[in-house]
């Protein structure tokens, strides 16, 4: 019997795979052929400290440093540039506050992204204290650690969740597994898993959010360029890999599922980012969705079932999976192991599934 089942396999349970084979062995149990399918394949890849709810930033910055330094880092420079058009000077206003930047003159903004256009934007502000992610190499950095006290096995959609008196034992078509443990990483499909195993759902909701690559504007080395937000995260616009990578910013409710981008809301969005720029989107090369899932406060969830002290929380990463992971991940391992927490109690307290009664 391992000590721990993990149900998932994106940035979440590859992560908290790493930091639990510290304390015992892992399986890890993935639906798909491959980690990282879902979700965790389809973000912008920023690290962006003051982004998200306060106990998200709780978690971002205790998360910074691990980023930084971790196997070599896995941060690049890229910076965020919010701009603002008539009627949105007070959207702006709220974001340089919440998000600690300064405004720019527009001269200032265009000498950063040149094709900013000057006749539609009244505003704008700036930090350089965001950066790019490498999540394909964080994933690796992850999985490797965790491959030295457990396994992963793709193709094992779990079907079937039993309690023994001694743990669990998960069915998938790979097999039967049992732990002492099992841990709900299953992003969007959270509730699900929860339901399978007879614990009480939480109410974790996939929101959907899409993204076109579209080709660089003529002429333009866009490596340098900073993201760019429309003010109130109304849309962004970011290179990748010579490319830009353009979402409308779309939160739709939706079930849990392989996700696409609708193609209303990505002309609509395109159109948003159109707005605000001097240079028509040419091509667009590819686009996909992905799911961005909340809990009902917005607040990660990380800890055991108030149900089953065995079955343990790590859902609701939202708009945040990668950036939060090296905190929210060791704040688990520290729970399980009775370690005192880094961050606040306040703040563990927030991301506690006790909160919900
Ligand atoms: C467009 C977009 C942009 C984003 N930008 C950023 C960003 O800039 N920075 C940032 O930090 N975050 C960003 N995010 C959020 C981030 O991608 C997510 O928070 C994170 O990927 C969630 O990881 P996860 O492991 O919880 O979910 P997932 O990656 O979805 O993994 C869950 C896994 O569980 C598996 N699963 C489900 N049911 C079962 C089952 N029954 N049996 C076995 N396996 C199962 C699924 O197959 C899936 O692989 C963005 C998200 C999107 C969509």
């Amino acid at each position: 019997m391992d000590d721990f089942i993990i149900i998932g396999g994106g940035i979440a349970g590859v992560s908290a795979g790493a930091r639990l084979s510290q304390l015992g062995t892992v399986t890890l149990l993935e639906a798909e052929d491959a980690l990282a399918y879902h979700a965790s394949g389809r973000s912008a890849a920023m690290f962006e400290e003051s982004y998200g709810a306060p106990s998200v930033i709780e978690l971002n910055r205790a998360s910074r440093h691990h980023h930084e330094t971790a196997n070599g880092g896995v941060l690049s420079p890229r910076g965020l540039m919010i701009v603002a058009k008539q009627g949105q000077e007070d959207k702006l206003a709220h974001d340089l506050t919440t998000m600690n930047m300064r405004s720019i003159s527009i001269n200032e903004a265009l000498a950063l992204v040149p094709i900013l256009n000057p006749e539609t934007i009244v505003g704008a502000g700036y930090h350089s204290d965001a950066w790019d992610i490498d999540t394909d190499l964080l994933i690796q950095n992850f999985a490797r650690e965790m491959r030295t006290n457990g396994q992963v096995i793709t193709g094992a959609r779990v079907q079937q969740i039993t309690r023994l008196h001694t743990g669990w034992e998960v069915t998938t078509p790979k097999g039967s597994f049992v732990a002492k443990t099992l841990v709900n990483a299953a992003g969007a499909w959270a509730d699900q898993i929860a339901a399978l195993a007879g614990i009480k759902m939480l109410g974790i909701q996939p929101y959907r959010r899409s993204m076109a690559r579209i080709s660089a504007p003529d002429g333009c080395d866009v490596s340098g360029w900073p993201m760019v937000m429309g003010a109130g995260e109304s849309w962004y616009a970011k290179p990748d890999a010579g490319a830009l990578i353009v979402s409308p910013a779309d939160a739709d409710p939706v079930e849990p599922q392989d996700a696409w981008a609708d193609d209303m809301v990505l002309a609509e969005g395109l159109a948003r980012y159109e707005e605000m720029v001097t240079a028509p989107v040419k091509r667009m090369i590819s686009n996909w969705a992905g799911l961005r899932s909340f809990a009902p406060d917005r607040n990660l969830v990380i800890g055991p079932s108030p149900q089953d002290a065995h079955f343990l929380w790590f859902a609701g990463q939202g708009g945040y999976g990668f950036q939060t992971s090296p905190a929210a991940s060791r704040l688990l391992s520290d729970i399980v192991a009775g370690t005192p927490p880094e961050l606040a109690s306040d703040t563990v307290a927030s991301l506690s599934p006790a909160r919900f009664g």
